[in-house]
């Protein structure tokens, strides 16, 4: 039987990378939600509507087109923005249009309707507490702030954005910040959540951890 699996933590803490990871060997989808606030922040910023407008965010998400193909691209108004909403710009929008409530609740619902059968790997910050309450297996991925900007810059190289590691610690941090002290759905580890610190660890190691779990939960 296909379960959904829900990986929360801070940004850049390697949860795409192992989602992606763990979704080839168990043949599952990978849903990222953060992509999701991230499209909602680019079209505010491309539309002129303030960040903490959150009247006209929830009415713009309810006619928004907003396509999360199986091969983990981003769609919005049939524009492929995957790389459009990687910027540190959206980054930070997306933690802004994150605070609103009506936002997270529009999203929210999208992100359940999409995984309602099964087979997916969801990861964000509040995928275990509240998206995926009932998730056999939920993992919390931590690692430090420096390790993280470290990730960060050298997948922003490959990618062709700017990838400054100061000002990529400084936005780590700053997000961080905001994401854990919000006023809705903050970033906190579900009570059932197995924590991994991935600061020192490949990402072979980190996929045979969660593995590890998964193969624990489904008998597998
Ligand atoms: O995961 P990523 O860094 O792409 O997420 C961008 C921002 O979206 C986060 O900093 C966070 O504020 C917000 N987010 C959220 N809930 C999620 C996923 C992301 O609040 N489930």
């Amino acid at each position: 039987m296909k379960i959904n699996i829900a990986i929360d933590g801070p940004s850049a803490a390697g949860k795409s990378t192992i989602a992606d990871e763990l979704s080839k060997i168990l043949g599952y989808t990978h849903l990222d939600t953060g992509a999701m606030y991230r499209a909602v922040a680019l079209k505010a910023i491309r539309e002129g509507i303030a960040l903490d407008d959150e009247e006209k965010i929830v009415a713009m998400i309810e006619s928004m087109d907003l396509e999360m193909p199986a091969d983990g691209s981003v769609i919005l108004e049939k524009e492929d923005v995957s790389k459009a909403i990687r910027t540190n710009e959206i980054s930070m929008g997306a933690s802004d249009v994150s605070k609103l409530q009506g936002c997270r609740a529009a999203l929210v619902k999208m992100q359940q309707k999409i995984c309602k059968d099964g087979g997916y790997i969801l990861d964000g910050r509040d995928i275990g507490t509240v998206v995926l309450k009932d998730a056999p297996v939920k993992i919390y991925m931590i690692a430090s702030a420096e390790a993280r900007a470290k990730r960060r810059v050298l997948q922003n190289q490959e990618n062709g954005l700017e990838a400054d590691y100061e000002t990529i610690l400084e936005d780590i941090r700053k997000r961080d910040y905001q994401d854990m002290h919000r006023e809705h759905s903050p970033l906190t580890k579900a009570e059932d959540a197995i924590e991994i610190d991935t600061s020192d660890m490949s990402i072979e190691e980190v996929v045979e951890a969660v593995m590890k779990i998964v193969r624990e939960k489904t008998g597998d």
